[in-house]
């Protein structure tokens, strides 16, 4: 016997309640638009999921007057970010001169940060965030997407609504329920995502450690190191089938502290997560009723640590342009269109980096699997440190930055 859904009618329901979802949410329910949104999980603590929050993001924090009480969440700054290339220290990006106010990306674990965010959207009545709600379908009126399927700890729910966006990540099921066209350009290279104990002495700010056919991503999270490995494409099965001991060998070929016993500790594949690396975007981000947002509308490949950065300036676009319309009762396509319109380009850009920078990590080194020698890239940024404010802008600032547009409306 099937169970009648629960209807619920709202403005705007956003599906997933990460960096895009969350900040999109805030927006609109700070500027007086009705908003439901649906997180599958009952809580943020997860750490398979990035940490950085960007100078651009800080920026926005001061911008909505959040930024003095959003320092004191506990946080790292890192005033620039480098590594290790064959044995060369380099800095890569050098944030000290960003025209913001916090010259530093922060790291900060996401859950605190979408705390922070669901705290302040809490606030205004037009915020609602229901955990443990998974969206599941569309709801369709012709062409039109009036409405998203849900399921609760209750059962099933359909929530109507004007506007319905995917912000549920790079395996949204709302994109895959619509169709849309994705377009797909691969990746050479998996991540193995893991914690290693942490020990006086650790290199606080080398992020990136690569060679000896090897690639390594520290970040230095409070009582322990996060490490992303870098890996062939689909190559786990094979990793797994040599064991652990595979890791404890070749991950101190690169980063040679690390081979003092402390990977001892990982004895486990259940402790390594796989990031499937994917880059892809859609053709279109919407159709009547329908928007996608974040990594739903484009999975960025890790090279850069910028898909939350991405995620956080869809959302203020989107808010920016559609506050108005929801309000009013206007939406239409080309509002659509013009979200999809202003941010394609910065997706675009990023990605367009993104791919040679993966592609030649992985054929110059990962896949070379023997010594390499110091790139002519890292040798520049040695030789003319002023250039080190380029990568610096794209990963701190982003391209085409966005600015809090939308008021605040407190009376409901
Ligand atoms: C291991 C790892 C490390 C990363 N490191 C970095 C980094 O250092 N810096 C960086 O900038 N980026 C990093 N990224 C990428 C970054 O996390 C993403 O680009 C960013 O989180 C995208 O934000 P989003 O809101 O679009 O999607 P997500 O953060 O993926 O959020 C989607 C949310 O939707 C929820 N959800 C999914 N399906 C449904 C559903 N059907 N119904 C309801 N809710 C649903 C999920 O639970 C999730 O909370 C990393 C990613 C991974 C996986």
């Amino acid at each position: 016997m099937s169970t009648e859904a629960e209807k619920i009618r709202t403005t705007c329901c956003i599906a997933g309640g990460g960096p895009a979802g969350m900040m999109l949410g805030f927006l609109l329910a700070r500027a007086g638009v009705p908003v439901v949104v649906l997180e599958k999980h009952r809580d943020f603590f997860r750490d398979f999921r990035g940490d950085t929050i960007h100078p651009s993001t800080m920026q926005v924090m001061d911008e909505l007057g959040l930024l003095e009480e959003f320092l004191k969440v506990p946080h790292q700054e890192m005033t620039s970010v480098g590594g290790k290339f064959a044995g060369a220290d380099f800095i890569a990006a050098d944030f000290s001169h960003l025209p913001v106010k916090c010259k530093f990306v922060m790291l900060m674990p996401q859950w605190d940060f979408l705390n922070f965010i669901a705290e302040k959207a809490r606030r205004y009545a037009a915020f609602q965030l229901k955990v443990e709600w998974a969206a599941t379908d569309l709801i369709r009126d012709g062409e039109r997407v009036t409405g998203v399927r849900a399921m609760s700890p209750n059962g099933p729910v359909e929530i109507l609504a004007d506007l319905v966006v995917a912000a549920d990540g790079r395996k949204s099921d709302l994109r895959m329920a619509s169709n849309l066209e994705v377009i797909d350009y691969g990746a050479p290279i998996d991540v193995l995502w893991m914690r290693i104990p942490k020990r006086p002495g650790d290199p606080v700010r080398t992020l990136g450690y690569i060679g000896a056919g090897q690639g390594l991503v520290l970040l230095n999270r409070d009582d322990y190191l996060q490490a992303g490995y870098i890996i062939p494409k689909g190559a786990i099965e094979g990793l797994k089938s040599h064991g652990i001991e595979t890791l404890r060998t070749r991950i101190p070929m690169v980063a040679p502290f690390l081979g003092d016993g402390r990977l001892e500790e990982l004895k486990d594949w259940n402790e390594i997560k796989l990031l499937s690396v994917q880059v892809n975007r859609l053709k279109k981000w919407y159709l009547p009723g329908f928007l996608c947002i974040g990594d739903a509308a484009h999975a960025m490949s890790p090279a850069g640590g910028v898909g939350i950065n991405l995620a956080i300036q869809d959302a203020i676009a989107a808010a920016n342009i559609l506050v108005g319309p929801l309000r009013g009762g206007t939406l239409s396509v080309d509002d659509l269109r013009a979200v999809q319109r202003r941010r394609e380009l910065p997706t675009r850009l990023t990605q367009a980096l993104q791919i040679p920078l993966q592609k030649m990590l992985f054929k110059g080194v990962i896949e070379k699997a023997g010594d390499v020698r110091v790139p002519l890239f890292v040798k520049v940024l040695r030789w003319f440190p002023f250039l080190r404010r380029i990568p610096a802008r794209v990963i701190g600032m982003g391209f085409r930055p966005e600015h809090i547009r939308t008021p605040e409306i407190l009376s409901q």
